[in-house]
């Protein structure tokens, strides 16, 4: 079994999708299609609706062209300067890479421009230079694509900034490959001065099984701490019993739910749109029903804005 699907015919064959269906998959696509065997083997078969299907496998609803659905729909690349975006005030954002171990159909950044370099000299550069950052977010793509010397290398260069006091990662790579947290990593992590956070991209409760959850252990043991942040996705997480149970699980394994963004407007992802009025109900909900550290704070963000607009 290989270890990712990339071709889009092995996967229907794999996931007997059926004549009927295979009229809904799109059989080419600009952004190809990257599933890991991981991912693929907790889709139900022949079911369009699955959630992890509908988040992996690229559908003909993408090639629809709609109104306000742009490449750019954060407008990054007047914010680039070299690979740091630095939008807000007190943190700043590495893109490491343009890699991902999984391509998620909705992702705002699948048509932002391709790099390999991973010299940071540059970035390094710049964040000496500017006091008034105190947190580095390592973003790409996803981190955990970089070797763990080039992760150590980073980190290591970060951490002698005496104005830089927090190291943040946002990765999704964890979902199907928790074993990435490997001693070498943890080493590595164990090494670093500065308080260091993950962020997890986690959208459904079958994203998490337990060596996802040996993994994030692992980390807690470092006293590292861990958020999760969701986007809100039709057919993927947009009812209650779905964002109540992934916001348990989260807390019952030691993750804090930190954000649940509404969607980026980028090309090919309208089939994803959740109206705001149904995220407001369904935000309502769970401070109805649920604790409140359990309730994410619903987010959308909006060009030229100093923050995240809170919805
Ligand atoms: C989202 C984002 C951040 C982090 O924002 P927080 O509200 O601190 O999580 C930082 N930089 C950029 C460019 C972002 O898009
Ligand atoms: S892991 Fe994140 S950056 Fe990578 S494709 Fe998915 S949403 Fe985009």
């Amino acid at each position: 079994m290989p270890k990712s699907f990339t071709n889009i015919n092995k996967l229907i064959k794999f996931l007997k999708i059926d004549k009927k269906n295979q009229k809904k998959i799109l059989l080419r696509s600009d952004f190809p299609l990257l599933l890991p065997y991981s991912l693929a083997k907790k889709i139900k078969k022949n079911d369009l609706t699955d959630p992890i299907f509908r988040q992996f496998v690229p559908l003909t609803d993408e090639i629809l062209k709609k109104p306000g659905y742009i490449k750019d729909p954060l407008s990054e690349k007047k914010f680039k300067r070299s690979k740091l975006l630095k939008k807000y005030n007190s943190r700043a954002l590495i893109i490491t890479t343009n890699a991902c171990l999984m391509h998620c159909r909705y992702c705002f950044r699948k048509h932002a421009e391709k790099f390999s370099n991973k010299n940071f000299d540059k970035e390094i550069g710049l964040i000496k230079k500017d006091k008034t950052i105190t947190e580095i977010i390592l973003s790409g793509g996803d981190p955990l694509t970089l070797s763990n010397n080039q992760i150590e290398n980073l980190l290591k260069k970060l951490d002698k900034i005496s104005h830089i006091k927090i190291l943040r990662f946002h990765t999704r790579y964890v979902i199907s490959d928790p074993k990435r947290i490997d001693q070498n990593f943890i080493k590595i992590l164990k090494n670093i001065k500065k308080q260091i956070i993950f962020v997890f991209h986690i959208n459904h409760p079958r994203e998490i099984d337990s060596t996802l959850i040996k993994a994030t252990q692992k980390l807690k043991k470092q006293n590292i701490l861990l958020f999760n942040q969701s986007v809100l996705l039709k057919g993927v997480n947009d009812d209650f019993e779905t964002l109540k149970n992934l916001n348990l699980k989260l807390i019952e394994i030691g993750i804090i739910p930190y954000y649940l963004h509404q969607l980026d407007k980028v090309e090919g992802s309208k089939h994803f749109e959740v109206p705001i009025k149904k995220g407001k109900e369904l935000i309502k909900m769970l401070h109805e029903n649920l604790s409140g550290y359990l309730i994410p704070k619903y987010v959308r963000e909006i060009p030229n804005k100093k923050c995240k607009t809170l919805i």
